[in-house]
C-alpha cells in the first residue's frame, strides 16, 4: 500500500446523492476525491434495460434479495453515476405529507416543502425534467384509459431527458451526464473500479481503506486521508460500511422500500414493439399508500414476468406485441441491514407485515381492474404458480388464495437505512445528514430519507442532498474541513 492520498473531501459512491454532493463541493472550492466502486461506462455503453445493462452495471448481475416473506428482490447498480444510469427517470416532488410526517416522526428540522422548493427547481433545471417530448408509449397510454373509463386519477410523471440537438432523441439525463462532469470541471477527481471498504479515524482525520483489482486481478489496498467524507453508496451499502466501520449503531436499522407485485397484460391489439420506452402515466386514486405504473415490457422482461406460467414462453416468443407488464407499489413494511465480519455483503432482511401484503393484493387486484377496464383480454399476476385470469371476479378468487410465499414481490426503491433526523433513538444522522456522534462524517444519499416515499425517490433525494451539501459549505470550512 502507498502513502495515503489527501484531500478534503472523499466522497463515497457516484449515484445521485453522492454526483450531487461532489459537484456542489467541488464548486464551492473544496478539494474532492469521489471514489465509486464501480466501472466508470457512458450512458451509450450498451441498450437501456438490456442483458448487457444487466451484466455490467448491475450489483452481482441484479441477483440481490431481501430474506422476508415475501422474499424481496432488490435492484442496486454499481457503475460511475449509480441507479441514475440504469433507471427510468420518473421524477417527482417530495411528498409535503412525507415531510410534514418526518418532523413529526423523526423530529425533521428546517425540512419543509418550502426549504426545499429551491433545490428542486435547480435539480429541475440541471437534468432538464420535463414531459415526453414524443408520445408516450402505447402501454402507458392504456394505464391512462383504463384509469378514465373507471374516473380514476391518473398522472404523465415528468422524465430527467433531454432532446439531443445532433439525434433528435430525448437523452437520460443521468449522472455522468450531468452533475459527475459538473464536479470533474469544478477539479474533483474520480476514482472508479475502487471499493470504501472501512471508514477510521487516524491521527485527527478521517482515513478511508480502499480495494482496486491491481494488474494481476488480486486486489491493491489504497488510503486516502480527508477532513471529511460524505459516504453515498445507496441505501444498503452505506449503511453497511458505517455498520463495518464500527462509527453508527443505528445504521441499518430500518431499512424502507416500495415494494412491488406485477400483473402481465395480454391485449387484443398490438400495445408494444422493440423502441417502446419507459410507461410514464401513474395512477393516484389509491395514493400515498398504492400507487400503480407500468413497467419495461421488452421480450426478455416479459419472458422472466411470465416464468411460472405453464406454457408461459411460447405465449410470450408468439404474442409478446400484444402484452405488456404494469406494477402495484406499496410503502409499508420494514427491515434491516446486518454487516455479518468476514463476509462481504450485507444480510439484508425485509417484512412488509400484514397490512402490507393486503394492500399489495388489493393493488393488484386494482390493477387488475384498470387493465381490464383498459381492454385486456387476460391476466397474468406476478405469482408463483402463475395463472390465467380474464375477468376481475376472477382475480379477486385468485388473489384470495395467494399467501406471501406464493407472491412474486420486487422493489428497486431503497432507503431509510440512515434516517435523518435530531431523534437520536431513531436516527443515525442529524437534520443535515451529519452522523450523530461524530464531526466530518456525512450521509447523503437515498439512506437518509427516514421513511418510504410512495413515490420515485431520486427527486426527493437530490434535493436533500443538495440542500445538505449547500448547508455544509454554508456552515463554514474552518468547521468541517481543512
Ligand atoms: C431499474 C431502476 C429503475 C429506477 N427508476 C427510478 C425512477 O424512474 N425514478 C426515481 O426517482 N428513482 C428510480 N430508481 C431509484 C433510483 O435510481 C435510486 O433511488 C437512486 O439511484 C439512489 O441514489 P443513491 O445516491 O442513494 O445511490 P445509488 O444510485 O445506489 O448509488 C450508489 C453508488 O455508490 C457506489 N458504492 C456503493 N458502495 C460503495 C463503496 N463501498 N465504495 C465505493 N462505491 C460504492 C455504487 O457502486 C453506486 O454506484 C430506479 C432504480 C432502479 C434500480
Amino acid at each position: 500500500m502507498g502513502p495515503a492520498i489527501d484531500c478534503d473531501v472523499v466522497v463515497i459512491g457516484s449515484g445521485p446523492g453522492g454526483a450531487t454532493s461532489a459537484a456542489l463541493l467541488a464548486e464551492a472550492g473544496f478539494d474532492v476525491i469521489i471514489v465509486e466502486e464501480g466501472p466508470a461506462l457512458t450512458l451509450d455503453s450498451c441498450d437501456d434495460f438490456s442483458i448487457e445493462e444487466i451484466r455490467t452495471k448491475y450489483r452481482s448481475g441484479g441477483i440481490t434479495a431481501a430474506l422476508g416473506k415475501p422474499r424481496i428482490p432488490y435492484v442496486e447498480a454499481t457503475c460511475v453515476g449509480g441507479g441514475s444510469e440504469i433507471n427510468s427517470g420518473l421524477y417527482h416532488r417530495a411528498p409535503e405529507d412525507v415531510l410534514l410526517g418526518w418532523r413529526e416522526s423523526h423530529q425533521t428540522r428546517d425540512l419543509l416543502p418550502t426549504d426545499l422548493e429551491s433545490h428542486h427547481a435547480d435539480i429541475e433545471h440541471e437534468l432538464s425534467v420535463s414531459r415526453m417530448s414524443a408520445p408516450p408509449p402505447r402501454s402507458s397510454l392504456l394505464l391512462q384509459d383504463g384509469a378514465s373509463a373507471l374516473g380514476w386519477q391518473c398522472i404523465e410523471v415528468p422524465r430527467w431527458f433531454k432532446r439531443d440537438p445532433a439525434t433528435g432523441v430525448d437523452r437520460k439525463q443521468s449522472m455522468s451526464e450531468t452533475f459527475i462532469p459538473r464536479a470533474l470541471r469544478a477539479g474533483a477527481r474520480l476514482v472508479p473500479n475502487t471499493r470504501a471498504v472501512q471508514i477510521l479515524r487516524q491521527r485527527g482525520r478521517w482515513a478511508v481503506r480502499a480495494t482496486r483489482p491491481g494488474s494481476d486481478g488480486r486486489q491493491v489496498e489504497h488510503k486516502l486521508s480527508a477532513s471529511c467524507v460524505f459516504v453515498c453508496g445507496g441505501a444498503i451499502q452505506s449503511a453497511a460500511l458505517l455498520a463495518r466501520s464500527g462509527l453508527s449503531r443505528m445504521a441499518g436499522r430500518s431499512l424502507q422500500l416500495h415494494a412491488t407485485a406485477k400483473i402481465t397484460a395480454l391485449f387484443a391489439t398490438e400495445v408494444n414493439d422493440r423502441n417502446s420506452g419507459v410507461p410514464v402515466h401513474q395512477v393516484k386514486e389509491f395514493s400515498p399508500a398504492i400507487a400503480l405504473g407500468g413497467s419495461i415490457s421488452q421480450p426478455p422482461h416479459l419472458h422472466l414476468a411470465l416464468l411460472d406460467l405453464d406454457g408461459g414462453q411460447e405465449l410470450v416468443a408468439n404474442s409478446w406485441p400484444r402484452m405488456a407488464t404494469y406494477y402495484a407499489m406499496i410503502r409499508e413494511g420494514a427491515g434491516t441491514v446486518r454487516s455479518v465480519p468476514g463476509i462481504r455483503d450485507p444480510i439484508v432482511r425485509f417484512s412488509v407485515g400484514k397490512r402490507g401484503l393486503q394492500q399489495l393484493l388489493q393493488g393488484m387486484e386494482r390493477l387488475g381492474e384498470c387493465l381490464l377496464a383498459a381492454g385486456a383480454t387476460a391476466l397474468f399476476p406476478s405469482t408463483s404458480p402463475c395463472v390465467a385470469v380474464s375477468s376481475l371476479s376472477e382475480l379477486r378468487q385468485f388473489l384470495s388464495t395467494i399467501g406471501p410465499s406464493k407472491l412474486n414481490a420486487m422493489t428497486i426503491h431503497l432507503m431509510g437505512t440512515c434516517p435523518m433526523g435530531e431523534d437520536r433513538e431513531r436516527c443515525a444522522v442529524d437534520s443535515f445528514g451529519r452522523l450523530h456522534g461524530h464531526e466530518g462524517i456525512y450521509v447523503n444519499d437515498a439512506s437518509m430519507l427516514p421513511t418510504s416515499l410512495g413515490v420515485n425517490p431520486q427527486g426527493t433525494l437530490m434535493a436533500v442532498a443538495a440542500r445538505n451539501a449547500r448547508s455544509f459549505i454554508s456552515s463554514g470550512p474552518d468547521r468541517h474541513a481543512r
